[in-house]
This record gives structure tokens, C-alpha cells and sequence, in this order.
């Protein structure tokens, strides 16, 4: 009984590190996918305020052509003025002189404000691309690396796994079937050492007849709050593991 159980604990050793390994595995694909999703969600944040300068940029340009042909206007208006013989000539022009004047300062003020507008998301655009520019490179990189990580992941789980595969042989095979089915249950640990009395993974004491029980070595036992297989830790037998 106790080379099965010296057995399972040194099996255990190589399935805790591949566990902890397919666990790291298995977060891969979730970061990557974390990783398109934050380009992504920067495109798109790119094609909006993109889409936004164009439109500001096209309002800009309409009020600089309509300012331009409003002071064409007005310099017409300021020529017929020079030439003006009757009084009604005079009047018209000097009308619309005033007229031409008002709306060269409306569209101004509005000019401004788009040239304003125009500006500010100019500098926007420009951070963002700046920001889009290094979260693609980190990406790479992060990519390359993680692929790096996950080829190396496989290779040492491969070697575990044949390490295992000679390391079951001399168990019993409804021992090892027990050990199977709790290990997926319990966080890839199914065999948990009991020291001074009490259960070294849920760190529940075991009630005293079993803790005398479990000294006797002859038996398999399990705990009885984590449910795992347990062994007495504390025996010679145990040292050198
Ligand atoms: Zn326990």
C-alpha cells in the first residue's frame, strides 16, 4: 500500500506541473482574442473621429469658398460703387456692400469656430493613430510571443505526458482510476499529505481515530472534507518525495 502511494505522489508531482502548464495553455486563446478585440475596438474608434474630420474638414472648406465669394462680391459692389453716376446706382451698391460685409463676419465667426473644430480633431485623429501604431506593435509582439509560449507549453506537456504514461504502470488500476476522476475535480491535486493531524491542501483537521487509522499506512484513505486521496506525511516513508 504504501509503494501505490508513494507512487501516486510522485505522479502527482508530474501531473501538478502539467495541469498548471494546460492551465496556462488554455488562458492563450482568450488573451489573443483580448488582443484583436482592443485593435478593434481602436479601428473603430479610428473610422468614427476619421469620419468626423472629414466631414469638419468639408464644412471648413465650404465657409472659406462662400467667405471668398462673399468678398468677390463686395469688391464688385465697391467697383460699381467708384463708377456709380445716378443716385439709385449709388444706393444699390452701398447696399449691398453692407449686405456683403454682414456676411463676410457671420461666415467668419462660423469659419473660425469649423477651423477650431477642424483642428481639434485633427490633433485627435493624430493620438489615436499614435495609439492605434503602438497597440498593433504590442499585439505583434505579444502574438509572437505567446506562440513562442504555447509551442513550449506543448513540447513540456508532451513530456510529461510520457513520463506519466510510464509512471502509471505500477499503479493499480482502480486506484489510478480514483486518482483520475478526483484530480479534474480538485485543481489538478487528487492526493493531499496529512501533517500533524491535519489535511496539508484544505488544512482541515482529520478527526483523531482516522488520523490513527491513516498511520497504519495499510489502507487507502481519503479526506474527509476535500475528499482527496491522503497520505501520512509525516512517515519516514515519505521523506524523500
Ligand atoms: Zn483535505
Amino acid at each position: 500500500m504504501i509503494e501505490q502511494l508513494r507512487l501516486l505522489v510522485k505522479l502527482q508531482t508530474v501531473d501538478k506541473t502539467a495541469y498548471e502548464l494546460e492551465q496556462e495553455l488554455g488562458r492563450i486563446p482568450a488573451r489573443l482574442a483580448e488582443l484583436d478585440q482592443i485593435e478593434q475596438s481602436l479601428h473603430s474608434e479610428q473610422n468614427i473621429v476619421q469620419a468626423e474630420l472629414d466631414q469638419a474638414a468639408k464644412i471648413r472648406k465650404e465657409l472659406e469658398r462662400r467667405a471668398e465669394e462673399l468678398r468677390a462680391r463686395q469688391r464688385k459692389a465697391e467697383s460699381r460703387l467708384m463708377g456709380a453716376k445716378a443716385q439709385k446706382e449709388y444706393q444699390a451698391a452701398t447696399a449691398e456692400i453692407d449686405e456683403a460685409k454682414d456676411s463676410i463676419k457671420e461666415t467668419d465667426d462660423l469659419l473660425i469656430e469649423a477651423m477650431e473644430r477642424h483642428e481639434a480633431l485633427a490633433a485627435k485623429a493624430g493620438a489615436l493613430g499614435e495609439k492605434l501604431a503602438a497597440a498593433v506593435a504590442g499585439a505583434e509582439e505579444e502574438r509572437a510571443n505567446l506562440a513562442q509560449r504555447k509551442a513550449h507549453l506543448e513540447g513540456q506537456i508532451q513530456q510529461l505526458q510520457g513520463q506519466r504514461k510510464t509512471m502509471t504502470c505500477g499503479i493499480d488500476a482502480q486506484l489510478l482510476s480514483e486518482y483520475d476522476f478526483i484530480r479534474p475535480r480538485r485543481q489538478g491535486v487528487a492526493v493531499a499529505p496529512v501533517s500533524g493531524g491535519s489535511c496539508g491542501v484544505c488544512h482541515m483537521n482529520m478527526p483523531p481515530q482516522q488520523y490513527n487509522e491513516l498511520q497504519r499506512m495499510d489502507k487507502i484513505m481519503r479526506c474527509s472534507s476535500c475528499q482527496r486521496l491522503v497520505y501520512w506525511a509525516d512517515s519516514d516513508q515519505f521523506n524523500d518525495l
